[in-house]
């Protein structure tokens, strides 16, 4: 088994990152910006959130955080959207998920600009993604498909399957993966709670993605051995172990699934790290107006 480092192809990544972001400022006079709007103190949503302020910071963007108390009214926030998005200092919005129940996660996203829309989430991107138009890609899929092309892992004829059909990871990695492109060119199985014999569907699988975030729920006996697997899930729980009083384990049992992969996503250290690197992409990418001008 070979380890698909996250955490060695974005330090890599974002030195590259960096190096641009340094570029741009030259020319411009001014850092590629991210702002991030967080609602409530869910803790999963507050370390994902300050990661990625942080990481603004080491490559060199400038990062605001705006935040607001759960009860803040739908209006509220898609007024502030509306304004974000006329503010021509800002590159990237994103707003983390999951938001309280009183506010339509689908309005959130239609109201943010598609044009600042660094997640990847607004219908725009994600039809001109189907189409293979220039857009920006969800970010832990295009981690993903990062970490693939580092590692060069050879995808084409490949059956590929994806457990989990979310908007933000399983539906468009399954698109990604059958795009005639490189990493791409798989056969793909999008399966999800509905699937029947969902272990048959694992068992044949060259290539499995685990988007489902439920606690090593692929185990050992769905691979087929030599599969490369990708491990998306973050799921968290508390623990008296650890400095920051939680622990996280991913989708796959990663202990009794190692030894018959080929290559495998460590959790924490795959997938997560690479997502950031992938919005730190698209925002870097909307600045230099690479995408829509
Ligand atoms: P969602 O809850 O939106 O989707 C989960 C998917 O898993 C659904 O399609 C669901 O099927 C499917 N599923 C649930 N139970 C089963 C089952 N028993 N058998 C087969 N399929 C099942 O989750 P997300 O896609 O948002 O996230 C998935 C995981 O990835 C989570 O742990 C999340 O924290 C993590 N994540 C990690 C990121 C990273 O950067 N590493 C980024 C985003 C998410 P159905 O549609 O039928 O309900």
């Amino acid at each position: 088994m070979q380890l698909l480092d996250g955490k060695y192809v974005s330090e890599k990544v974002k030195l590259e990152i960096a190096d641009e972001a340094a570029a741009f400022l030259a020319e411009s006079g001014r850092k590629p910006h991210l702002v991030a709007i967080l609602v409530g103190n869910d803790g999963g949503s507050e370390t994902y959130v300050a990661s990625k302020m942080k990481n603004c910071e080491k490559v060199g963007f400038q990062s605001s955080l705006v935040r607001y108390d759960t009860s803040v009214t739908e209006a509220e926030l898609l007024q502030k959207i509306e304004e974000i998005n006329q503010d021509a200092g800002v590159d990237g919005l994103i707003v983390q998920l999951p938001l309280p129940k009183h506010i339509d996660p689908e309005k959130v996203t239609e109201t943010i600009d598609y044009r600042k829309d660094v997640d990847g989430f607004h219908p725009v991107n994600l039809g001109r993604m189907m189409r293979n138009l220039p857009c920006f890609i969800p970010a832990t899929p295009y981690g993903i498909m990062m970490m693939l092309q580092a590692y060069h892992i050879d995808t084409v004829g490949k059956h590929c399957v994806v457990v989990g059909r979310s908007n933000i990871v399983g539906s468009p990695m399954s698109i990604l993966m059958a795009r005639n492109a490189n990493p791409g060119n798989c056969t793909v199985t999008l399966t999800h709670s509905k699937t029947a014999n969902l272990k048959e569907m694992i068992l044949q699988a060259d290539i499995v993605i685990a988007a489902i975030g439920k606690k090593n729920f692929i185990t050992a006996d769905m691979i087929k051995p030599g599969a490369v697997i990708i491990d998306v899930g973050m799921n968290r729980e508390t623990s008296t172990q650890t400095k920051s009083g939680y622990k996280l384990y991913g989708d796959v049992d990663f202990e009794n699934v190692s030894p018959i992969a080929s290559w495998i996503t460590p959790v924490p250290g795959g997938v997560g790290l690479m997502t950031i690197v992938g919005l730190l992409k698209n925002t870097l990418a909307s600045a230099k107006k690479e995408i829509y001008s």
